[in-house]
């Protein structure tokens, strides 16, 4: 069984982002090769979308 379908990929420069431990909607991953942040937005299916600060 392979239930390894819940990666997480930088929409900018493509790298696989590593979340270890718990992973809740709303959870902010900061992609560590580029610095992008990205937002999850579902668990099931997994969703998420990069995270675009306004200032
Ligand atoms: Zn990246």
């Amino acid at each position: 069984m392979n239930e390894n379908n819940n990666k997480i990929i930088c929409p900018d420069c493509k790298s696989e982002i590593k979340k270890t431990g718990k992973m809740e909607v709303g959870d902010i991953l900061e992609c560590s090769e580029c610095g992008t942040e990205v937002e999850i937005l579902s668990l099931k299916p997994l969703k998420y979308g990069e995270l675009v600060e306004e200032k």
